[in-house]
């Protein structure tokens, strides 16, 4: 019997009584206890009539019962879903409609609604984390032990659908291999252990927060101070009983924010981990001004889960993501005939290695278009090594400008704008103009107390950027629109600024 995921993350804690999670109301669960109750779920699943291989949405709060479901799922062999709890019911209308789900869990909040789609689409309701939770009160009923379900290397352990960022979610399907291969390496390069305890203030229904913060975290055995919110002085809070953070770089922009983050109370962590989107090199430097700790930046995406990493031992380079990770390939080609580049040169990310995904979901075609017969996987994201071998990431090739014949990289224009004194942060994008194809818009946000003016800044740009590189327009704006994982969101400012344009 074996079940790839199952047998390398979970099983081997059986008897484990040293603390797994802490709950922000001072509940400890010991590794044990989390294994009893997956069990204890993983009955609930089969005996709601899900099979292995059927997939299990899940939209549910922060808790340990919900962790403990995606342990269920992979224990019964089943396919772990998990929606962004902001998503309303109309977007749930979609993913469920495209994953077929077995089972849908969710919060009592909308519990009518959403038993009619579950209805529609003949799967089984629980609630989890509201008012009624029924699937922990039917939980508690069951046994302690579940016989795991066999599960191959290539079986599908999730289907993780991508933030949306550029375009509708797709839904990506992971197998234990490609989950199981990037832990154990994320692992290895952090020198994470069982010494180590994980502030978690990251969403769990994101390859971060899920995959990098958990599975990692469970096969080392680490301890994981589980906050079900962001919270930025509880977080410095934690700090002295604590040795790791994972975050996306609101976090860190947020942490020096807070007037009591000293040196001092950064003293017992070991390591500072920062993605999903871009950290500012500003930041990088206030960082480790403040702390005297260097963040290390990685870059990674729901289909692949991470790619690259800056050394942990080793320069921790500002405004690059590092390194390819050990077993896996990165590299860097010409969009048009997909040949590798030279150093320097900026082109497409491409992929190769474990942790590579299987294909998107029912998108055979968008699966052929991006996974090359070579395997490689075609990233959407451009960028250049430079030549000690470092990655840094220009930005998506679906944000590329193209104004009068010319490319214009949205974050060149973005670095000089950040560099400006009284700008906090920038965003360039490009909107149809009938004249140049695109026109390049900047959207900046003052410094707080500072009063930016539009004409210094044009001159300062005119001094530093050739001539078609000059936003036509500069916006100032209270702030950038952001996802849940602090993605600045260029569709939107596209949207809204396209139809500004007379
Ligand atoms: P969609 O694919 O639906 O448009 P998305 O790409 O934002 O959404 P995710 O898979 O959550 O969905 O995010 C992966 C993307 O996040 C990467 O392709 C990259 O553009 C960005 N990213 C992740 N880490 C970093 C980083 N360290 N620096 C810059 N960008 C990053
Ligand atoms: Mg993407």
């Amino acid at each position: 019997m074996t079940n790839t995921l199952y047998d390398s993350l979970f099983s081997h804690h059986a008897g484990n009584n040293a603390p797994f999670l802490q709950l922000d109301d001072g509940q400890v669960v010991s590794y044990d206890a989390f294994l009893k109750r997956a069990a204890q779920i993983a009955h609930v699943l089969r005996t709601s009539g899900v099979s292995p291989g059927d997939r299990i949405v899940v939209q549910a709060r922060k808790l340990a019962d919900t962790l403990a479901l995606y342990a269920a799922a992979v224990q019964a062999g089943a396919v772990y879903l998990p929606l962004n709890t902001a998503y309303t019911l109309a977007e749930l209308d979609y993913f469920i409609a495209d994953a077929q789900p077995a089972m849908i869990v969710s919060d009592s909040t909308n519990e009518t609604e959403i038993g009619k789609l579950a209805t529609r689409f003949g799967a089984k309701l629980l609630t989890l984390g509201g008012d009624t939770s029924s699937l922990s009160r039917e939980a508690d009923a069951q046994p302690h032990e579940f016989e795991t379900v066999d599960r191959a290397p290539d079986d599908l352990a999730a289907l993780l659908y991508t933030s949306g960022t550029t375009g509708r979610s797709k839904g990506a399907m992971l197998s234990h291999q490609n989950l199981l291969s990037n832990a154990q390496t994320l692992v290895d390069l952090w020198g994470i252990t069982s010494d180590d305890r994980l502030i978690h203030a990251l969403p769990i229904f994101h390859t971060h927060g899920l995959f990098v913060a958990m599975n990692t975290s469970l096969l080392a055995g680490a301890k994981v101070r589980l906050m079900e919110k962001f919270d930025v002085s509880a977080i410095v809070e934690e700090m002295p009983k604590s040795t790791l953070l994972m975050g996306v770089p609101t976090f860190y922009t947020r942490l020096l924010e807070v007037d009591g983050f000293t040196k001092q109370i950064t003293r017992g962590m070991r390591l500072f981990i920062s993605g999903s989107a871009p950290l500012l090199a500003e930041t990088h430097q206030a960082f480790e001004v403040r702390t005297g700790h260097r963040i290390l930046e990685r870059y990674g995406m729901t289909e692949t889960n991470m790619n690259t990493s800056n050394p942990y031992d080793g320069e921790r380079r500002a405004g690059t993501v590092g390194m390819a990770l050990p077993g896996t390939e990165v590299i860097v080609t010409n969009p048009e005939t997909g040949e590798p580049l030279p150093q320097g040169e900026v082109g497409m990310i491409e992929v190769r290695g474990p942790n590579v995904f299987k294909g998107y979901w029912q998108m055979p075609e968008k699966t052929a278009e991006e996974l090359r017969e070579n395997e490689f996987f075609i990233t959407g994201d451009l960028g250049r090594y430079s030549e000690d071998g470092y990655l840094s990431i220009v930005g998506r090739s679906k944000d590329l400008i193209i104004t009068g014949g010319y490319n214009v990289y949205p974050k060149e224009i973005e670095d000089v704008l950040n560099d400006i004194d009284g700008v906090l942060e920038s965003a360039v994008f490009g909107i149809p103009d009938r004249d140049f194809g695109e026109a390049i818009i900047a959207t900046l946000v003052a410094e707080p107390g500072s009063q930016l003016q539009v004409e210094q800044i044009e001159s300062i740009i005119r001094n530093k950027l050739s001539r078609f590189k000059h936003p036509r327009r500069y916006e100032l704006v209270q702030e950038l629109p952001r996802n849940t994982m602090g993605k600045v969101q260029k569709n939107a400012l596209r949207e809204r600024y396209a139809n500004k344009e007379r």
